[in-house]
């Protein structure tokens, strides 16, 4: 069956995996900037990555049939050097230019710090003025309830954005309700061992319906799976769902709210 896998960081992973995953029903995946297991040490460092993001991986990608789009951030485990961060920040705009970003992300926060607040304030105003799609990263554990309500806070807060232009990600039973009854869209992370199964995902579908929710594996360089979502579609489908239902999860809904950018193409 066919999907889109809308967070995934293919830069983390071997090309054997975009083959298994074209094999799978993998037709278009999207890639958050995010953390690369270490601190980088310049600006330039960020601006070699944004590169791979928006000129390498898309390449790689299409050997396979698939889709490679990218979103464009600071993550927010490398906001605590304000001065250093900001640096990053100016050089942003010229790659949300490039064809196939979507928009800003994943902000957000990591350890709800006042410097992470304030350079994922530095990229909603940046997201405002560009006019971006947002993709918001959720902090882990215990801090997640509270860093997402910080979160939709400051988004509310600035008020350029609308609600259903934002997709808060990881999110969990905790946190589900509360995204979706602000109007944001939410993404479901299947790993292994933390964040989401797809068993407790086909809970939370049962119990909160189909409509602005997605489901993602946000495969990186950890524990992770880069087949986590054909595996939850598998889920769904013991489970007696419709393909309709799958289908909507998993490629439909993806589809609609990537395609507010103006820039998603599966063609
Ligand atoms: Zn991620």
């Amino acid at each position: 069956m066919r999907y889109i896998d809308p967070h995934i960081h293919m830069v983390s992973r071997v090309t054997d995996d975009y083959q298994r995953m074209a094999q799978a029903g993998c037709v278009a995946v999207t890639e958050p900037a995010f953390w690369a297991g270490f601190d980088r040490s310049s600006p330039q460092g960020f601006y070699d990555y944004y590169v791979q993001l928006t000129e390498v991986e898309p390449k790689r990608a299409a050997q396979f049939g698939i889709k490679h789009h990218c979103w464009i951030c600071i993550n927010p485990k490398e906001a605590e050097d304000v001065g250093f961060a900001r640096e990053v920040i100016a050089l942003i705009p010229q790659f949300l230019e490039k064809p196939g970003v979507l928009g800003v992300g994943e902000i957000g926060l990591n350890k709800n710090s006042k410097n992470e607040l304030e350079i994922l304030e530095a990229q909603i105003d940046l997201a405002a003025k560009h006019n971006q799609l947002v993709l918001v990263h959720t902090p882990h554990l215990e801090d997640k309830l509270k860093g997402t309500m910080l979160i939709m806070d400051a988004i509310a807060n600035d008020g350029r954005i609308a609600p259903d232009r934002v997709l808060i990600d990881h999110v969990e039973e905790h946190t589900v309700g509360h995204v979706l009854s602000r109007g944001y869209w939410a993404g479901m992370t299947l790993y292994p061992e933390t964040k989401m199964t797809p068993q407790r995902a086909a809970d939370v579908i049962e119990c909160y319906g189909q409509e602005r929710l997605w489901i993602n594996s946000a495969g990186d360089w950890g524990c992770s799976d880069p087949l986590a979502v054909p595996k939850c579609q598998q889920e769904m489908k013991l489970r007696g769902h419709t393909p309709e239902t799958i289908e909507r999860i998993s490629y439909d809904n993806p589809l609609t709210f990537l395609s507010q950018s103006g820039r998603f193409s599966i063609e």
